[in-house]
């Protein structure tokens, strides 16, 4: 999969471009503006147009342009909020971070268009000493190492010690000359003011319903009324659009569906999904994604009583039987209660996994 396309912010894009031609770019940039309007979109636009070695910047055709449109460029460290490392020791917070970080953008490589960032999730000292140490470091491929920092406001202060946020501050002071950092934020006044005072900040506003409109009709497979009232209830907000989306979480919809698929193909997929169960940046994602499993479970009971349409998972001929998708329901709000507590959610989908296998076989 490759990203979605910038959608809006064309005078911006353009006041980039001549920046660049100019030779005038600061360093440091701080893209502000409302929620979901494609702040970091617009992020990963600009390291494309600086890494590109196309002669119409960005040509999207070069590798350095198809490496970054894959997520997959060296150079590019897109750093988004994730849960707080819960290692002690310094060393091991870095790489769990790092890990935390990767397993993002796995989703973000099967789906670029993604709803507001869980509310437990920020940066954290590990996050500047990733930061810090990448930046030490030589670019990988090309001339540039581009750092994009999503929602800088989560920037922790106070419990960084003077030495990470210092780190940080001072390569924003002093930006190694083959670096450039972009931040996005919401709100400019709640980052700490020694770092907003090192950027420079451009503002993406509200993009225009016609651009909504052609986002939604593009990927959300939306047409007629429908499209035309998700536009309107997006209020210039792709992201708003997203997460109102009808079914109220496609990540979450998803990754039960996923689930589902492992538990119909036997021991080994099972095992497998549950492994990947780090995906779960938080809890409340987690649990997003019960709700979502339940939900699709009385979808099928609906199917298997003839009172709704088939929603099985692929390859299912035929529904289960209605009690074994009520006891299978049962598993999951079981499960759904545990997940309250202080529980490991790896080994509950692990359990929860099985649990599916034997009712629904
Ligand atoms: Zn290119």
């Amino acid at each position: 999969m490759t990203l979605h396309p910038l959608y809006g912010h064309k005078k911006e894009q353009e006041r980039i471009r001549r920046a660049l031609q100019e030779d005038r770019l600061p360093q440091g940039l701080l893209l502000t503006g409302p929620a979901g309007v494609g702040k970091q979109r617009f992020g990963l636009w600009l390291a494309q147009t600086l890494l590109c070695e196309g002669r119409e910047r960005p040509c999207g055709a070069c590798l350095p342009c198809r490496q970054v449109l894959g997520l997959a460029h060296p150079d590019l460290h897109w750093i988004v909020p994730v849960e707080r490392p819960k290692a002690t020791e310094s060393e091991k917070q870095v790489e769990e971070l790092a890990e935390a970080q990767g397993e993002v953008l796995a989703e973000r490589r099967k789906e670029s268009l993604y709803g507001p960032a869980d509310g437990l999730s920020g940066h954290f000292m590990a996050t500047a000493r990733l930061i810090a140490r990448r930046a030490a470091l030589t670019p990988a491929q090309g001339r540039k190492k581009v750092f994009l920092l999503a929602l800088a406001e989560r920037l922790v202060p106070q419990e960084a010690n003077p030495e990470a946020a210092n780190a940080l501050l001072k390569l924003l002071e002093e930006p190694p000359a083959d670096s450039q950092f972009i931040l996005t934020t919401e709100d400019p006044n709640r980052l700490l003011p020694t770092i907003r005072s090192r950027l420079v900040p451009l503002r993406l506003g509200r993009l225009p319903n016609a651009e909504v409109e052609r986002c939604l009709a593009a990927h959300m497979e939306l047409t007629g009324e429908a499209l035309r009232t998700r536009t309107l209830q997006a209020q210039g907000s792709i992201g708003r659009a997203v997460a109102t989306a009808g079914d109220g979480n496609q990540k979450a919809t998803r990754a039960a569906g996923e689930l589902l698929q492992a538990v119909a193909a036997g021991t080994g997929p099972r095992m497998e999904r549950a492994l990947k169960q780090g995906t779960w940046a938080a809890r409340g994602d987690f649990t997003a994604m019960l709700d979502a499993l339940a939900e699709q479970l009385a979808g099928m009971a609906r199917w298997a009583t003839g009172a709704g349409p088939a929603v099985g998972v692929e390859g299912m001929r035929q529904a289960p039987s209605v009690d074994a998708l009520v006891a299978a329901q049962s598993r999951v709000a079981e499960a759904r209660e545990t997940a309250q507590g202080n529980v490991n959610p790896q080994l509950l989908l692990a359990t929860l996994a099985e649990d599916l296998a034997e009712v629904l076989a």
